[in-house]
């Protein structure tokens, strides 16, 4: 996970804000009915006491709609959590903003514990109100966010408040997004994903998203007789989504495009009604017969999944396999539920209702991983970005600074260049690479060997060897020290035809030679008035990137290039260079995943210099730039390097 964690700050003496998902189930007489809520937060709660933290708890209890309800307060939660920790003072404050909170937040010591009144006795909690959030964020150094259940909501404790406080990720959040992230985005394989439940439109996004990376996708619950709908079968009474016919028509055709093994209950269980006492029994999944409905899956669809579940190095499951809830109903997702404590590989259930089975039947502590928000992990699944995980701080990137010469400096300039060059940015606290002509790389290679500086080439040919006159290879630069290449500069794309394809291509021979390629992208004046740098910007990130495998992809360095910068007198704002590079970090975002994303360096690279280097490096987005001009004068240099 690349979000900055309580691990990574110092919390001793420090007020620390905390949002906790305390949203337990509470009987008529307020005895808390489910207490797992308040233990999942226990381990980041014990990690700021036991460092000597100013602990302030906050949560939402139920739908009290921004009025004061007294059944949904926090009270009884404050008790509890008393009885699991005896020995930390805790006291419970009556308010959330209000004086009592205040005093006692004022009054708190060195790992004592402060837990505020429901956040949503207050309407503005959920509308993200930024002076209700200010307010919170008032009592605070630091927030740490560990309400994964409501990390994907964008509301004022999970979103608002981390625009006015560092913001980490407590253990409970950073271990959600380090099982499923992985999972998502580098799974190990085969990659079985499971889903059922009850209506496919509920679940076209976590499909969709999950046919992107799975090798078979187990279908079951009611959502099978969509799909039988859509072959022409006859489903009988079977609950019908008939709204999502078409999709159904569309995933089996992208399963198929895609070479992922798609598979359907190949029989089911049949019921004259839904209740737990109707005539039932197991059909074949084409024989279903009139007047009675699909209520689970059969014992040889059972058998079957069971068999390629267990075979399964990586299983994502979501949805129950029929109405587990009533006992002649219960079998497939019980075999199923039974298949994946049994599976060696990582399993990983999210969805409320798929949680709730396993727990019914008795597998949850061979699960290796239940997910413990359910909207949240459904959206997790989906690929979406979390409002509440995009606010925390990702860990720092290393900045990189790297000078292209261009087609300048012979290479007796070369040599002078490099010699000033070197005691200048010996104490640089970033990643400094120099990118001259090729002819001159065999003089500059000996002179760098032993300084913090690294050499890159201009350009690389996409062919290993042979008859490409002219070019060069990954592995002749690879051979004379060079460690860094540009490709797809936009005069290469604008003078020499270069285009995403051939970027693509480069940047695969970078990579296999152990290069690491700084791929340009930007658009220019024409692209940029008519309103679609977004999109090309996209489009010029997912063709460089397009086959490349989460490892290559994290290796790699983009340069974001607004041609119309460049030697135009035109410049982009810090902050409008700051929001480009957002945009082209998203994209690798839903290519790669969040982590993947907040790890990868982007470089600004329009006409950046010495004047300009310290308000663009400043930008949270912007991690370095690729410097044309501003790089051929050391001390210019140096000054963008240390600045
Ligand atoms: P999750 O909460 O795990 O995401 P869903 O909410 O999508 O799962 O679906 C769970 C519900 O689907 C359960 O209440 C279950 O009874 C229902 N369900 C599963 N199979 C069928 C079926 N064949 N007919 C009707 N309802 C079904
Ligand atoms: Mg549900």
């Amino acid at each position: 996970m690349n979000k900055l964690t309580v691990r990574d700050i110092s919390v001793l003496g420090k007020r620390v804000l905390v949002r906790v998902d305390f949203n337990v189930p509470l009987d008529a007489e307020q005895h808390i009915e489910d207490e797992s809520r308040i233990l999942g937060a226990m381990p980041t709660i014990r990690y700021l006491v036991e460092n000597g933290a100013k602990i302030i708890l906050c949560s939402h209890l139920g739908r009290p709609k921004g009025k004061v309800v007294p059944s949904m307060s926090l009270a009884p939660v404050a008790k509890r959590l008393q009885e699991l920790i005896p020995d930390v003072k805790i006291s419970f404050a009556t308010d959330v903003i209000g004086e009592d909170a205040k005093a006692k937040v004022a009054a708190l010591n060195n790992g004592e514990i402060v837990l505020l009144e429901n956040l949503r006795f207050h309407a503005e909690e959920e509308k993200n109100d930024p002076e209700f959030a200010k307010a919170l964020a008032s009592y605070a150094d630091i927030y740490v966010s560990d309400a994964f259940g409501t990390v994907h909501r964008s509301h004022a404790s999970t979103e608002g408040v981390a625009h006015y406080l560092p913001a980490v990720a407590g253990f409970l959040i950073e271990k959600e997004l380090s099982v499923m992230g992985k999972a998502l985005a580098n799974p190990e394989r085969p990659f079985v994903a499971i889903l059922g439940g009850k209506k496919v439109a509920d679940k076209i996004g976590v499909i969709t998203n999950l046919l992107k990376k799975c090798d078979t996708l187990l279908i079951g619950g009611a959502m099978s007789y969509t799909f039988y709908k859509a072959m022409g079968l006859s489903i009988g009474n079977s609950l019908l989504d008939d709204k999502s016919i078409d999709l159904a028509v569309q995933l089996m055709a992208d399963a198929k495009a895609r070479g992922v093994r798609l598979v359907l209950p190949i029989d089911c269980v049949v019921a004259k009604e839904f209740s737990a006492d109707a005539e039932h029994m197991a059909v074949p999944y084409d024989a279903m017969p009139d007047g009675y409905e699909g209520l689970d899956i059969g014992p040889a669809t059972s058998a079957l999944y069971a068999d390629i579940i267990k075979g399964a190095k990586t299983v994502v499951w979501n949805g129950p396999m029929g109405v587990f809830e009533l006992e002649p109903y219960a079998a497939g997702t019980k075999a199923v539920a039974k298949a994946c404590a049994e599976c060696e590989g990582v399993t990983i259930i999210g969805g409320g209702d798929s949680a709730s089975a396993v727990n019914q039947f008795g597998y949850a502590d061979r699960i290796d991983h239940i997910s413990t928000g359910g909207g949240a992990s459904l959206e997790f699944l989906e690929g979406q970005v979390l409002p509440g995980v995009a606010a925390l701080n990702a860990k720092p990137r290393k900045k990189l600074i790297a000078g292209n010469w261009k087609m300048n400096m012979t290479t007796s300039e070369a040599e002078a260049l490099v010699s000033e060059l070197i005691p200048l940015v010996k104490d640089a606290d970033c990643d400094v690479v120099v990118c001259p002509p090729y002819v001159d790389i065999p003089v500059v290679a000996p002179m760098i060997k032993g300084t913090n500086i690294k050499l890159g080439a201009q350009n690389v040919h996409w062919a290993e060897k042979g008859a490409f006159t002219g070019e060069i290879s990954a592995c002749m630069l690879a051979e004379l020290g060079v460690s860094h290449v540009i490709i797809g500069h936009s005069e290469r794309r604008q003078y020499f035809g270069e285009t995403d394809a051939t970027v693509n291509a480069r940047v695969k021979a970078a990579l296999a030679a152990g290069l690491t390629p700084i791929v340009c992208v930007g658009e220019t004046l024409e692209q940029r008035e008519a309103g679609i740098t977004d999109d090309l910007l996209a489009a010029q990130v997912n063709g460089a990137f397009d086959g490349l495998s989460m490892d290559d992809a994290c290796r790699t360095v983009i340069a974001y290039e607004p041609i119309w910068a460049i030697g135009t007198g035109k410049t982009a704002s810090d902050e409008e260079a700051n929001r480009t590079i957002r945009v082209i970090r998203n994209t690798v975002e839903k290519l790669y995943g969040m982590d993947a994303a907040d790890g990868l360096r982007i470089l600004y690279g329009g006409s950046m210099n010495a004047k300009n280097a310290h308000g663009l490096k400043a930008m949270p987005q912007i991690d370095g730039g690729l410097i044309g001009g501003a790089s051929l004068k050391p001390a210019d240099f140096a000054k963008v390097v240390l600045d």
